[in-house]
């Protein structure tokens, strides 16, 4: 094993989806409802040769907590278990409260973060990437985990991380 990556993110923003995507199997739950109750939260995965382990964090819950009690919680885990992080916003929301109560978050880190901006489903919707650099935790990717678009822009950035 080369690594661990952890993907953090609001719910909803497409975690899971792009956890299967990545692992190569359905293992997570993808939820058209935001705060329920995901199985799989670990993977592994491999890239040109390099294994890596791969926790959805969306997947880790607290019961009675708020958002940002629970979200802070998987950041500090992701922040803890992981040689890099992928921080999944969506394209089709835009920033949003919730994002930037995350990229603070993630600013104390020096871990490498990769900026992965969701639901990017075709090249009409490219130039919604770049609001994403106002979040300060670096370059904004394109991604679709539906269509499985720039998950390979993903992945070299976690093995360079290594
Ligand atoms: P999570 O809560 O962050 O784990 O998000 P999920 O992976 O459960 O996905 C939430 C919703 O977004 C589901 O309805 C997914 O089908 C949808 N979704 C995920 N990725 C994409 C994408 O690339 N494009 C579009 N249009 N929808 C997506
Ligand atoms: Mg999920």
């Amino acid at each position: 094993i080369h690594g661990v990556v952890a993907i953090v993110g609001r719910p909803n923003v497409g975690k899971s989806t792009i956890f299967n995507r990545i692992i190569g199997e359905r293992k997570s739950i993808v939820e058209d409802t935001p705060g329920v109750t995901r199985d799989r939260i670990y993977g592994k995965a491999e890239w040109l040769t390099k294994e890596f382990r791969l926790i959805d964090t969306g997947g880790i819950q607290l019961e009675d907590q708020d958002f940002q009690q629970e979200i802070q919680m998987q950041v500090e885990i992701a922040i803890e278990e992981a040689d890099a992080i992928v921080f999944v916003v969506s394209g089709r929301e835009g920033v949003t409260r919730d994002d930037e109560y995350i990229a603070r978050l993630l600013q104390k880190t020096n871990k490498k973060i990769i900026l992965a901006v969701n639901k990017i489903d075709d090249e009409s919707l490219q130039p919604s990437i770049y609001e994403f650099y106002q979040l300060g935790v670096g370059d904004p990717i394109a991604v679709s985990g539906s269509h499985g678009i720039g998950i390979g822009d993903i992945l070299d950035e976690i093995i360079h991380s290594f």
